[in-house]
């Protein structure tokens, strides 16, 4: 018999990136908690350049509030947050952010520099972090309001995961799953993505609209079959809105973007349902384009899952269900008609 192993405690700083490598699994979770911090500082315009599908480089430009300079030495801390004092807060959270996990996560997984100008603020300020901490006192110096944060060499220090993504291509096509599904949803924002000395991939105006962003995401095909959907239900505490393809149009992958209190989330029965209620308009195996907005009561959606958790969970999951299904039964039914109605006359 061998001997028994001898137990020690983890160094803080390797228990800190363990940690982040599960909440940052790839470029595209790093990006959105990014987008989010955006958001959240009210930034009107949302610039991302990437080198490498975000392996390399994930830059992110906005034009926020920006980060006041004496917060600078801690906001890469891990729980430090502007956005929750008590625990008692989450219950209301409307902020996307409430952990104070993101920026500390990534810069231990990563070379982390923030660039940051406040509207009261003189000049600007530069800041690279290792480890959660300041790596050299930050440098005042010339900068736009807003802030900008590069990320460089993601999982430069945990070989695994570094070798488990392997497609910088593959990463790419989860960022613009992401860009994407974030600028539709925040018409009322710019967004632009490219790749780092190349031409523009995507780009939405300022002040857009959803049906406009479709267009220029998804393609025309999709933006013209589009109909708006909303629903409001007191009892649930349920507000619904979005846009979804008409039976004329279909596709064999289609796609299902869903934002729960503003976060894109994805729900297995959500999804099931939708396609469930399509199959009796659509060709066999073909699938919809389908955007929905769920607003509920903030105390019935658990928003503390964890970053990666993209599956959300959410109270009176199966009268909320009920709900989505006969809304869109119904306007699918009425635009049926109308095509019948045509067809006949
Ligand atoms: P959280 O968003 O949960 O608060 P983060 O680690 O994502 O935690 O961000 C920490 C803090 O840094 C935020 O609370 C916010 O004050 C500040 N911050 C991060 N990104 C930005 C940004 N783009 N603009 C302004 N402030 C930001
Ligand atoms: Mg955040």
């Amino acid at each position: 018999m061998g001997e028994p192993g001898i137990i020690r405690k983890l160094n803080e700083e390797v228990i800190n990136r363990i940690a982040a490598g599960e909440i940052v699994q790839r470029p595209s979770n790093a990006l959105k908690e990014l987008i989010e911090n955006s958001l959240d500082a009210k930034a009107t315009n949302i610039i991302i350049t990437v080198k490498a599908g975000g392996l390399k480089y994930l830059q992110i430009q906005d034009n926020g509030t920006g980060i006041r300079s004496e917060d600078l030495e801690i906001v890469c801390e891990r729980f430090t947050t502007s956005k929750l004092r008590e625990y008692e807060d989450l219950k209301e959270i409307a902020t996307y952010g409430f952990r104070g996990e993101a920026l500390s996560s990534i810069s231990h997984i990563a070379h982390l520099t923030i660039l940051t100008k406040t509207a009261a603020s003189k000049c600007a300020y530069k800041a690279s972090y290792e480890n959660g901490k300041l790596k050299a006192p930050m440098k005042p110096c010339a900068g736009n309001n807003g802030t900008q944060i590069t990320v460089e060499d993601l999982f430069y220090n945990v070989i695994a995961r570094k070798k488990s993504l392997r497609s910088p291509t593959e990463e790419y096509t989860h960022i613009m799953e992401v860009v994407g599904g974030y600028a539709i949803h925040n018409s009322h924002v710019g967004f632009t993505l490219k790749k780092f000395g190349e031409n523009t991939d995507l780009k939405t105006p300022i002040n857009s609209s959803v049906i406009e962003n479709v267009r220029i995401i998804h393609g025309n095909a999709i933006a013209r079959e589009l109909m708006d959907i909303e629903l409001h239900d007191s009892s649930l505490k349920l507000t619904l809105r979005g846009c979804i393809t008409n039976v004329n149009y279909s596709h064999k992958k289609g796609t299902m973007l869903l934002f729960i209190n503003h976060r894109l989330v994805d729900s297995l029965s959500i999804r099931k349902a939708v396609d469930s209620i399509y199959s009796t308009y659509l060709p066999k195996n073909a699938h919809a384009f389908v955007y929905l907005s769920l607003e509920l009561d903030p105390r019935n959606v658990d928003v503390n899952v964890h970053p990666t958790k993209h599956e959300v969970q959410f109270l009176y999951e199966e009268q909320i269900i009920e709900k989505i299904k006969s809304c869109i039964e119904s306007k699918l039914l009425s635009c049926n008609s109308t095509r019948v109605m045509y067809t006949q006359a």
